[in-house]
């Protein structure tokens, strides 16, 4: 199942996605996008009653599937093999080799989610060095506390796509990444949640343009940690909820990078292409433009 949270006479809706359709489906309240269906359906409640007909996708404006997640984002670094390489080879000349026992995990604040298509805004009064990281990112039913990984797949909802955009400079500087993450605007999220059902997010190519100019492309095989091992890992002494959300790292081509580095200027599209997910396109435009 394909669904999306899209506005369209004038309110936010959810519906599923066939083909190049949308049927809108009855929510008491949309507010939060696709939380609420995700939380129903992972308590094993059925797909509600259609709201209506189906509707052309080309005449409703897509909005981020979770506008607002209930908590920061989990997101994973450092999680591609060729990714981690390029970094050796760059910014963390003294990182060791990718044989960490463990992941690195940094959270993204849930302010920073935006629509498909919405503007990402360059804070070029606090940072010069606006990168983008294309990940697929996994949604959580089930909830759970101690998943262990050979449980793991029983709790993941679905998937959908994030640019984890980041401000290299407040990255570094920090011994967190949080503040770099976390700026308005930061993460794009869509177009869809794929369920688990009819996607497997352990094997899929990962894509990502700037100004169609190929950026990134990866399989999520070379994944350093795997999808049930980083839900395993995110849920040790911590109850994750439906809804919950954890990106799984990006792959090797982000600007920081090449050398030089390419920073995202006003007017750059990135767009991001997830086998079996879709596309995500945001322009990037300097602050007060
Ligand atoms: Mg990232």
């Amino acid at each position: 199942m394909r669904l999306v949270t899209f506005h369209h006479a004038g309110r936010r809706q959810v519906g599923s996605v066939l083909a190049d359709q949308v049927t809108p489906l009855t929510m008491a309240d949309a507010q939060d996008g696709l939380l609420p269906l995700v939380r129903h359906l992972a308590e094993g409640g059925a797909l509600p009653a259609a709201a209506g007909g189906p509707l052309p996708l080309s005449e409703v404006r897509l909005e981020a599937p979770l506008p607002h997640p209930r908590r920061n984002l989990f997101c994973v670094g450092r999680n591609y093999h060729a990714h981690a390489k390029e970094l050796r080879e760059t910014v963390f000349k003294d990182s060791p080799k990718d044989t960490q026992a463990w992941p690195i995990v940094f959270s993204k604040v849930p302010e920073t989610v935006v629509a498909p298509g919405s503007d990402v805004i360059l804070p070029n009064s606090v940072s010069t060095q606006i990168d983008y990281e294309a990940e697929l990112t996994i949604v959580i039913g089930r909830g759970g506390r101690n998943i262990p990984r050979e449980q793991a797949m029983l709790h993941v909802f679905g998937y959908t796509i994030i640019n984890d955009v980041t401000a290299r400079d407040v990255q570094m500087r920090h011994q967190q990444w949080d503040l770099g993450k976390s700026f308005d605007t930061f993460c794009p999220m869509g177009p869809a949640i794929v369920t688990a059902d009819e996607f497997d997010g352990r094997d899929t190519r990962v894509r990502c343009w700037v100004n169609d100019q190929l950026r990134q492309d990866a399989r999520t095989t070379d994944l350093i940690f795997d999808i049930p091992t980083l839900v395993e890992t995110c849920s040790r002494g911590i109850t994750l909820h439906p809804g919950d959300l954890i990106a799984t790292g990006t792959c090797a081509g982000v600007g920081m990078g090449f050398d030089p580095p390419r920073w995202l200027r006003h007017g750059d599209v990135v767009r991001i292409e997830i086998d079996g997910l879709g596309t995500l396109s945001n322009r990037f435009v300097d602050e007060g433009a």
